[in-house]
Formats: structure tokens, sequence, C-alpha cells
């Protein structure tokens, strides 16, 4: 389709007839493989009653494919320079539209009233900027908002983060908090090669499925949190170490020994092996023994 910015001469072409330069302090990667952003769209399952919440539109590759899939499709983008070239590369979009801002600070509650009051479901799809991959994430989940799906290009080894299993380095805090919220699948992984300008590392397209409830039960999330920081505060560490030092403090280790006794959690493991289960059990005992 010749409207179609996703290819290395016209996002140049465009980038240049502009005279748009690109921002690296804003994660200005665009993506310029056809396939690839049809890949990312369609991973969202998305349908002329759904709405897509796209962060960080750049020039419009990416909502020009979610334009065509969804029937409402919000692009909320920080650069104002982009704006004139939004304006252009969807014009034949009239169900795409651009929010000028930082998603960090805009109410995504009254976003979602204001846009998207008539979809039957709203998925975030995006080619996030690497600088704030996690706080987007963060922000998205913890604010419960009524999402279906968020499939997002991040870096390689954040993906790898989100969705690792215990047991292994890349298992930490960062793979709990998503899991505790979400289903977390990687579907691409995608080489430098297919950005303007290419970044240094390598990316890879996750899908998060919003769960319907926690896959565990914890009588006080803040705290369930507070323990998972707490076990990987020093990796190396003991998880009783780490305890101690985080939520009971040193005068309080045969209360420490009882509780993890209680769990039938070993004190000298790592926090890295505890499942998303254990670490339900282990935070639920602590509040039992805080009461
Ligand atoms: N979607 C385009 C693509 O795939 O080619 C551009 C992706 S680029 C990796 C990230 C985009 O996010 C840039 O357009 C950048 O200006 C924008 N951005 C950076 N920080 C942002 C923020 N805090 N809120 C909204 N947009 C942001």
């Amino acid at each position: 389709r010749p409207s179609d910015v996703s290819s290395p001469r016209r996002t140049k072409e465009i980038i240049e007839r502009h005279g748009f330069t690109l921002k690296k302090s804003l994660g200005q990667n665009f993506l310029t493989d056809a396939n690839i952003l049809h890949n990312i769209a369609s991973a969202a399952n998305l349908a002329p009653s759904k709405g897509a919440l796209e962060i960080g539109p750049g020039i419009g590759a990416l909502t020009q494919q979610l334009a065509k899939a969804a029937g409402t499709v919000v692009a909320i983008e920080i650069d104002r320079r982009l704006l004139p070239i939004l304006e252009e590369t969807l014009a034949p979009y009239p169900n795409a539209s651009v929010v000028n801002g930082d998603v960090l600070k805009l109410d995504l509650q009254e976003l979602w009233r204001e846009r998207f009051a008539g979809c039957t479901s709203v998925s975030v799809v995006a080619n996030l900027p690497y600088y704030v991959t996690t706080p987007i994430i963060m922000k998205l989940l913890e604010e419960k908002l009524p999402l279906e799906y968020i499939v997002v290009m991040i870096q390689r080894e954040v993906a790898e983060r989100m969705s690792a299993k215990p047991g292994g380095k890349e298992y930490g805090s960062l793979s709990i908090a998503v899991q505790y919220y979400c289903e977390a699948e990687i579907v691409a992984i995608v080489p430098p090669t297919v950005f303007i300008p290419q970044p240094n590392v390598d990316s890879a397209v996750i899908r998060l499925k919003r769960r319907e409830a926690p896959p565990v039960q914890t009588d006080d999330e803040k705290l369930f949190f507070e323990t998972v920081q707490a076990c990987f505060a020093q990796r190396r560490k003991t998880i009783a170490n780490n305890l101690l030092a985080g939520i009971f403090g040193k005068a309080a280790k045969p209360a420490m020994e009882s509780v993890l006794a209680q769990c039938g959690i070993d004190p000298s493991r790592r926090g890295e092996t505890l499942s998303l289960e254990e670490y339900a059990r282990l935070s639920n005992a602590i509040a039992a023994y805080r009461r």
C-alpha cells in the first residue's frame, strides 16, 4: 500500500522531508520491517470492535497497521516534533488519533473512559522506548487497566527476565511482578538491523495476557511484593539473610526461622529458586506473624 511508511526508504524519505532529527534520549529507533510490524499487530488479536493503545508511534509505521486491524487506535507520543508527520502518515486512518504527552504522566483511566468507551476490549501494542520499558509496563499492570493483551517490542534481555521461570539467572522480582498479573510469552526475537537507527542490543516481542485473577492468593499484596524485593536484594545471599535484613530485622532471627519452617521453605535457598506460590505462602506467613 503506497501510504505505508514501513520500509527503510520511506522512513528516510519522510524524516528528511520534514527535517526531523532522531533523538536517542527518547529511545527513537524506528521499525522499518513490514513483516515484523504486521506480526506485532496480529499478535494482539485485534478486531473492528476492539481498541489499541500505542505508546510512542514515532512516524506511525505500527499505528497504520493497528488502524487497519482495530476499530479505535489511540497513540501517545511525547515528542511534539512528530505531530505534523503523524498527521500526514495517519491521514488515511480516521480511526487513529494521537495524544501528545508522556505516558508515565498521563491519567490512563481517564483516557480509557474518554477514548475507548465503545470498545469490547483494549490492548496495548507498541515498540517501546527502551529507556523506560519497565516503568511503562509496571504502570500498565499496577493501574489494573482493563487490558486484554500487552504486545510490546522491548530489549531481548528484559523480555527474557519478564518471562523467566524459577531457577535461572534471568528470574527475579521483575519476572514475579509481571507473571503475577499476566501470562508472559516471547513471540519473536528481532535483530537490530530492522531499525533506524540500529539499537545496540537484540530486541524481542513479548506478549502479556492479563490474568483474570492472580495465580496465587496473597493476604497482603504490598507485603507480597516487599517480600519478593527483599529476597532478591542481594542475589548471592540466602533468603534467610535477605529476610533478616529487609523484613524482620536482625533481632528477630528466631521469628524468621519459625516463619520459614512453618512454610516448609529451606532458609539456605536463594531468592531465584522460589516460585510465585512459595513467595505467596511466605508473605502470608509473614503477614500472620505481624498480626
Ligand atoms: N512506533 C514507532 C516505530 O515502531 O517505529 C516508534 C518507536 S520508538 C522505539 C519509541 C517512541 O516512543 C518514539 O517515537 C519516542 O518519541 C516515544 N516516546 C519516548 N518516551 C515516551 C514517553 N515517555 N511517552 C510517550 N512516548 C514516548
